[in-house]
This record gives structure tokens, sequence and C-alpha cells, in this order.
């Protein structure tokens, strides 16, 4: 990893804006110079914002650098959130991110086309039809005071297969049967359950050009399924993943 991919890894995962004194710390630049320089490097090119602004971490007033959103995947969300039968469900704020250069999004499984799927309801003959493909998904628990609690994996089918063994899983699949009994008493304190689904931008890996298309290989759908995971945990997330 170069410098710069460092200090972009870092601003990206990062929840606070950060000035070039802390980031050279952090990513061991061997002067603030090298630090600063990069960033407005970066800021050139329009992948981080550099504004007078409280760094967090040295509690001092600064020119602070922050990764940019993007802007497609934003538009994306706020239209499907006016759409909403429920907003919310949707009210989560941190529902896109990036990773180094990898842009994601999560998208509620839907029902039909104007509602979304809750847990424990039946699949749909919509569902079956729209989602029997290669998945990343997250199992998201609502809370009645808008705390939220997260399980995320992923499938080779995520419709009817995958699904389906949630609502009714095997006597072997203990997973399943661990989370179908903890979102049953989730369901009896009152939380609301649905199933998002992963959506990412193409990006280069090495030389690979990886696309939702690429899912279909089950170690690539784990790699991003952990690069997921670690990141969560990083943000100090609730995970049931154990
Ligand atoms: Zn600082």
């Amino acid at each position: 990893m170069t410098r710069k991919d460092q200090i972009l890894f870092y601003l990206s995962s990062s929840l606070h804006p950060i000035c070039d004194d802390c980031l050279a710390e952090i990513t061991y630049c061997s002067t603030r110079q090298e630090a600063n320089h990069i960033c407005r490097k970066l800021s050139e090119r329009n992948l981080i914002s550099r504004n007078k602004g409280y760094c967090n971490r040295c509690k001092r007033n600064k020119i602070i650098n922050q990764i940019r959103s993007v802007n497609p995947i934003i538009n994306q969300n706020s239209l499907q959130k006016k759409d909403s039968p429920d907003p919310s469900f949707l009210s989560i704020n941190e529902s896109e991110y990036i990773f180094s250069n990898i842009v994601y999004s999560w998208h509620p499984i839907q029902a039909d086309t104007n509602s979304i799927y809750q847990f424990p309801n039946s699949m749909t003959p919509y569902m079956k039809s729209l989602y029997k493909l290669p998945t990343i998904y997250r199992w998201v628990i609502q809370f009645q005071d808008k705390k939220y609690l997260y399980y995320i994996a992923e499938t080779e089918k995520l419709c009817p297969n995958r699904l389906g063994s949630y609502l009714n899983p095997g006597p072997s699949q203990e997973t399943n049967k661990r989370l179908h009994i903890l979102f049953l008493d989730y369901l009896r304190k009152g939380c609301h359950i649905r199933l998002d689904y992963l959506k990412f931008a193409p990006f280069t890996l090495n030389s690979y050009q990886i696309s939702q298309e690429s899912l279909k290989n089950a170690n690539l759908r784990r790699m991003i399924e952990h690069l997921i995971i670690y990141h969560y945990e990083n943000q100090g997330v609730s995970l049931l993943n154990r």
C-alpha cells in the first residue's frame, strides 16, 4: 500500500475528519509536509475535501481532511427514501461507504414493487424471481429506540434457498436455527427485521475487474463480506456475527 492509499483508506473508514498532523502520525508519513502534499493532491482530484474545522484527534481547529461521498449512490438512496412506504426503515445514515476504491451501498429486499420485505413473512413470487442471485446481504434488526443490530453474510442464492433456511431452518443448520430463534425473540420485543442486499460500483483489485457479476465466485463474495465485517467491527457497530 502506498502512503496515498493508506491515507485514503484511513479517511474512508474514519467517522471524523482529521488534520494533516494527525494523519501523518497515523499513516507513518516521514513529515507533516508529506501528508499535507498527498492530501492537497487528493483534494485537487476531488477525492477528499479540505476545510477549516475541528480535528477530533488532537482537539484543535485546523484544516481537516474528509473523504468525499459518491453522489450517484447518495442520490439513489434519497430517491428510495422518498418512495419508501415506511421511511423509518431507511433512516440509517450509513448506507454508503467508500473502502479505498470500493464504493458500496445497501438496498432493502422488497416483497413487491412498493413494499419492503419483513421477517418472518413468506417469500413472494416477486422475491423468488428477483433475488435468486449470488448476494452479500445483511439482516437489520431495528429497535424501537432506533438502534440497530446487523448480521452480515453471503450466499450463492438468496431466494428461495438462503432466505428459506432462515424461515424454516433444517435440523443441522445451526447458525440459521440460532438466528431464527433470536429473530423471533426480537420481534416479541417490538423490533422490526428487514433484509438488505449489497450493491457496489465496479472496481479494480490488482489486475482484476470486479463487478456485481463477480459475486458468482464464492471466494470473492467471502472477501467482500469479511472486509465489511472488519469495517463494522472497527466502527464499533453491533453485529450478530460471531
Ligand atoms: Zn489533529
